[in-house]
């Protein structure tokens, strides 16, 4: 019976147009929409953060759980079918289950994907709940497979947590359970090659990031390694490393070993930007819709809520926001010099 009345919801879907609220000026439909849920996080990872720690928003600034369900549902309504929550860490919001909770009450609109990203900490605890909850799909992050070096990366203590979290996830039958690991030259590359071993008997996705300039983390080019170098590496000890088929939106060049359990994925924001199938939107923690990671213009939609604008009104401006989007990002050489927030307040 569900079946079915899943089958006639997709008909239906099928012949209505999509959203033009959601269409930006290049045909890109957007399904997609992270939510940041807080800018505290337990970790003080050093490529997402300044070491002097960010100024957070005064407690009032921060959207409510009822103004972010009023935003899910109306991105929902609009086309969204994927929320992926995410922070600073979205873990340490204290009504996370509530929340999660709600955004599941939206899936008979269309809503088919409650993701979340987080570094795994106080999430072994909440994870079974959340998955009641209806949360499927998993990010975690974790940049070294070294306890000493995950003090180092993250300035604080924590990575047996984050590997009994990956563990608790596979065994809760999340699949798939990806993890994050970014990239940093002199940092972490030459532990690539344990992530991927990592895959052998794990079930998981490991897909390595191309490190980001943000305000404040001190990127330099330099410590940019760009993924065909890590292919090669990966390919000088497993001549059958492989190319997998990636779904359209996907913004990760997936790979494996044959044989082994998981695979291996590549961010390549950088080297290789995706922006011509970019189908995400973004709403910080303080309420601001940003139509591009890598750029600055943002709207409060919190402030609109706050003056008690109509759902309509609403409409408007994130249809003028999302027209407003750049074709492409700003390239490697000027995001450097680009004014943005820290990662640590849009979400990643
Ligand atoms: N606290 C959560 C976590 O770490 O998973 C969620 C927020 S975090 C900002 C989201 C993602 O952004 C993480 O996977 C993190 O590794 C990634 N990230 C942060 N700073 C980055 C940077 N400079 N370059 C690339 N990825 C970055
Ligand atoms: Fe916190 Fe995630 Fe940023 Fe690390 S990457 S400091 S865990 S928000």
């Amino acid at each position: 019976m569900k079946a079915r009345a899943q089958a006639k919801i997709a008909a239906i879907d099928q012949e209505r147009p999509f959203s033009k609220v959601l269409t930006d000026n290049f045909s890109r439909q957007h399904t997609y929409l992270r939510i940041s849920l807080t800018e505290k996080c337990n970790l003080r990872c050093t490529y997402c953060m300044p070491a002097e720690g960010v100024d957070l928003s005064p407690k009032d600034e921060i959207m409510t759980t009822p103004e972010i369900i009023r935003l899910a549902r109306l991105f929902v309504q609009e086309g969204v079918t994927k929320i992926r929550l995410t922070g600073g860490e979205p873990t340490v919001r204290k009504d996370i289950n509530e929340l999660v909770d709600q955004l599941g009450q939206l899936q008979p609109l269309g809503l088919k994907t409650i993701a979340m990203t987080s570094n795994g900490i106080a999430l072994k605890r909440k994870l079974p709940s959340l998955v009641n909850s209806g949360m499927n799909l998993l990010n975690l992050s974790l940049d070294t497979l070294d306890r000493f070096k995950f003090e180092l990366m993250t300035r604080r203590k924590g990575f047996e947590r984050v590997m009994e979290t990956i563990d608790d996830a596979l065994a809760l039958g999340m699949n798939p359970v990806k993890v994050n690991c970014v990239v940093m030259r002199g940092t972490n590359d030459k532990e690539v090659l344990d992530f991927v071993e990592f895959t052998r008997h794990k079930k998981v996705d490991v897909r390595f990031i191309e490190y980001m300039p943000f305000g404040g983390n001190k990127w330099k080019e330099n410590k940019l390694v760009p993924y065909q170098e890590l292919i090669k590496n990966i390919q000088a000890i497993h001549p059958t490393f492989k190319k997998l088929v990636d779904d359209p939106n996907d913004t990760s060049k997936a790979y494996h070993v044959p044989g082994f359990a998981g695979q291996v994925g590549f961010i390549t924001s950088m080297s290789d930007h995706f922006c011509g199938t970019c189908n995400r939107l973004r709403i910080t923690a303080d309420g601001n819709l940003k139509v591009c990671l890598f750029g600055n213009t943002e709207v409060s939609l919190r402030d609109m809520m706050r003056q008690g604008k109509t759902d309509e009104e609403l409409r408007e401006v994130i249809e003028m926001a999302v027209k407003n989007k750049k074709k492409q990002h700003a390239g490697m050489s000027n995001l450097v010099n680009m004014k943005n927030r820290p990662m640590i307040l849009i979400g990643g």
